[in-house]
């Protein structure tokens, strides 16, 4: 069990150490120039506001002897420009990695003490550093299994009524071996035409799929290096004489996606369950049942605040 307590979640500083452990294990690299030749400079003040005619106290100033800019830990992060206090980003990242079906904005609004606005905004940044850094190898590389499905969840908007072709597609992929999964919001129709590009961009050629009897998976599967499948209208779930044909690790992805889009997230708009869907990815890929404990979990998220401030406002759903 983590510590709710430990002075990163209650203090800044020890929050900003924390990340400059994470981030810079041989001392501060400069962002700017790469440089390591810098000095630590004594507290800083920022710029005069309202509530601070003088400027709010800046720890954690460094100096770059090389280009001579000065940055702090946070600098192009999800984290940058924010006004919250970092003991509350890590609290916030621990909160959201660690919940089993995710963390709500009005839950964090009031167990950080920020506003709803605010919170929301951090669990989205939160999210953004749960995207994968994209080196990694495609699903089911050296010849393993990858397990597909699609489901529904929510409504798209404009539509009232509440039948399956007015609800949101997702398609998603889960590795056996490695216990990863991606998930894209799919917005074509379920063809090997626009579903096969998606398996083609996130699975391995020398991979076997491994679906349900959808007739698209036919086709598709021929591009691989094997596929079987289960026939679920025939209420065959798991294959008789071969135990390993079976859909059940991504239905039990799909069943942990759902309740948490159901208990915590059912007002997420389509625009945004993308975002959701990264978050559930992390979660599942990192779980503790691959060997990723909780503390384990929340650092490789505030890992992957690095680079990701950017790309912050670009994504949404994958059009097939
Ligand atoms: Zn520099």
């Amino acid at each position: 069990m983590t510590n709710l307590t430990a002075p990163r979640f209650t203090d800044a500083d020890a929050a900003r150490e924390h990340l400059e452990a994470l981030h810079w294990p041989n001392g501060p690299v400069c962002p700017h120039c790469g440089g390591v030749d810098v000095k630590r400079l004594p507290a800083q003040r920022g710029k005069p506001s309202k509530k601070n005619p003088e400027g709010a106290i800046r720890n954690g100033v460094i100096q770059c002897n090389a280009c001579r800019q000065q940055f702090t830990v946070t600098v192009n992060t999800v984290f940058s420009d924010s006004k919250v206090p970092l003991n509350k980003w890590l609290l916030a990242v621990h909160l959201l990695t660690s919940s089993k079906k995710g963390v709500s904005a009005h839950q964090l609004h009031r167990m950080l003490g920020v506003t709803y606005k605010t919170a929301w905004f951090m669990a989205h940044r939160i999210r953004e550093a749960m995207i994968p850094e994209g080196n990694e190898p495609p699903m089911g590389s050296g010849g393993g299994t990858v397990e597909v499905d699609e489901t529904f969840i929510g409504r798209v908007p404009g539509n009232s009524r509440m039948a399956i072709h007015n609800m949101n597609k997702v398609i998603s992929l889960v590795d056996r071996t490695t216990g990863r999964a991606t998930s894209v919001v799919f917005t074509g129709n379920f063809s090997h035409k626009s579903v096969g590009p998606i398996l083609a961009q996130h699975m391995a050629k020398d991979a076997k799929l491994m679906t349900d009897e959808a007739h698209h998976y036919k086709t598709i599967g021929a591009a691989y290096a094997g596929h079987d499948f289960v026939n679920h209208a025939k209420k065959e779930y798991v294959r008789k004489g071969d135990a390993t044909i079976h859909t059940n690790t991504i239905e039990g992805f799909f069943g942990i996606f759902k309740r948490g889009m159901r208990g915590i997230y059912q007002h997420c708009g389509s625009q945004h369950l993308q975002r959701y869907l990264r978050e559930f990815d992390f979660r599942y890929t990192y779980r503790s049942a691959n060997g990723i404990e909780d503390d384990q979990r929340a650092e490789i998220a505030l890992k992957g605040i690095a680079g990701k401030r950017l790309t912050y406002r670009r994504i949404g759903a994958v059009a097939a």
